[in-house]
């Protein structure tokens, strides 16, 4: 049976992430993500209406034309997780394919309420729930769909595995591992390292390299958390306002921030759209988040929210807000500017549960709202947060779990792959043999 890899977005850069695998003619695609700095360097950009073809000229979203070259019928889209670099595209792009799409019940949430928002394409597809663990047949030439549990900043994340005759096609984005994960089950190492002794093995590993130049182990979720209780339970005595911010989609680290506000005897608040967003779809689909936490969407709300909260005392409330990069239009850059009802005093804290994601447009940002933030007399505690990716140490984990036959970098560009090149050569995998670097728009013929 033919196997070919199309690298259709995501092989150049951290965004717009897709890549389809076809065995023989059942053609699986694995993420449909959009490149969020793309549209954020355009001032108030509005995608929802925007065609797909001036969203690929500008780099936004995967140029996924590759496809005609690909022979065989497309059988089935499968997001990872609900990071919008992973199905931010699904909105613009599954429409022009006649399969469904299939990803864990939260993801599946998260892709919904990117259709409901799409206001120029109408996607028709099956929306298909299927849990870690479970595996479905894909077209009639033999080949399964297995999802394989994996940790990362985001809950319900998968490694979705493509079974074929010729061996498994292992797509690796995105994880960390996590032994002792915050929410749900630690990653599945041990079907990891099955797959590497099966009959056929791994016939191709496609591979997060979002940290393949870093040294050492990505820690846990768990020490993020304990991270954040040390610094939250230091304020307990402290009687003015503290504001927490993190990543909005970061479930885990939302929980843990509601349960210490708790502790130091103040009460939660989402404040957000997309706080409410991702919050409140964990909440729906049930996982192990609190239920009781008031979240609050719109900014007329959220204003009237804060005005109450001067009236009662900044010292009964936590506020979580957006803004962790230093948005120029989110909550916490707003109060920075004294835009909000919210005031800030002199030694009130503001505690950044993220770390600034390394890109000049986010770290001035970011730079500007810590300035702006001192300005008002707020001190700031930052990067309290764990990384939701593998260092060079978990990467190397991987490959002796799963021994691959072949190996493609991804979730990168040239230069963020030369730690995974490194790596994966002193493990005696050649480049340009078994080891594809590669960039948007090729194809990858493996049998
Ligand atoms: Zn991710």
């Amino acid at each position: 049976m033919e196997i070919e890899i199309a690298t259709i977005g995501g092989y150049e850069e951290v965004g717009r992430q897709m890549t389809a695998v076809r065995a023989g003619s059942d053609i699986v695609i694995f993420d449909m993500g959009l490149n969020l700095s793309k549209v954020l360097i355009h001032d108030n950009l509005r995608t929802e209406g925007m065609h797909s073809l001036d969203l690929i000229d500008m780099g936004a979203i995967p140029d996924d034309r590759i496809m005609n070259d690909l022979e065989g019928d497309v059988q089935a889209i499968v997001p990872t997780h609900g990071h919008l670099d992973h199905i931010g595209a699904i909105s613009k792009l599954a429409h022009r394919y006649d399969a469904p799409i299939v990803a864990t019940p939260f993801t599946l949430e998260l892709v919904k309420g990117e259709l409901e928002e799409e206001q120029k394409f109408d996607t028709d597809s099956d929306l298909i729930e299927m849990e870690a663990g479970e595996t479905m047949t894909i077209g009639d030439e033999g080949c399964e769909l297995e999802f394989v549990n994996v940790t990362h900043s985001i809950i319900q994340a998968i490694n979705p595995v493509l079974h074929t005759p010729e061996g498994a096609i292992v797509y690796g984005l995105d994880k960390r591992m996590d032994h002792t994960p915050v929410i749900g089950d630690p990653i599945d190492m041990e079907r990891f390292r099955e797959l590497g002794r099966e009959d056929n093995g791994v016939l191709c590993y496609i591979e997060d390299c979002t940290n393949a130049n870093k040294k050492g182990r990505t820690p846990s979720e768990s020490v993020a958390r304990e991270h954040l209780r040390d610094t939250l339970y230091s304020m307990e005595d402290y009687d003015g306002g503290i504001v927490a911010t993190t990543f909005s989609s970061h479930i885990a680290r939302v929980k843990s921030l509601i349960e210490f506000a708790r502790d130091i005897g103040r009460e939660p608040l989402l404040l957000g759209r997309s706080m409410e967003t991702y919050s409140g779809t964990a909440k729906r689909i049930g996982v192990d988040f609190p239920s009781d936490v008031e979240m609050v969407g719109y900014r007329h709300a959220i204003e009237q929210k804060l005005e109450q909260i001067m009236n009662d005392g900044k010292e009964n409330y936590l506020p979580v807000v957006t803004g962790h990069q230093g948005e120029p239009r989110a909550m916490l850059t707003r109060m920075a500017r004294g835009e909000t009802p919210y005031e800030l005093d002199e030694g009130d804290k503001v505690v950044f549960s993220a770390r600034v994601i390394p890109e000049p447009t986010n770290e001035g940002q970011r730079y500007q709202a810590e300035k702006l933030l001192g300005m008002q007399g707020a001190r700031v505690y930052s990067d309290i947060h764990v990384s939701g990716h593998l260092c060079q140490e978990g990467h190397y984990t991987m490959l002796e779990a799963l021994q691959p036959q072949n190996i493609i970098p991804a979730h990168q560009d040239l230069s963020g792959f030369s730690g995974y090149v490194d790596l994966a050569s002193d493990k005696g995998y050649t480049l340009g043999e078994d080891l594809h670097t590669t960039t948007n728009g090729n194809i990858i013929q493996l049998v």
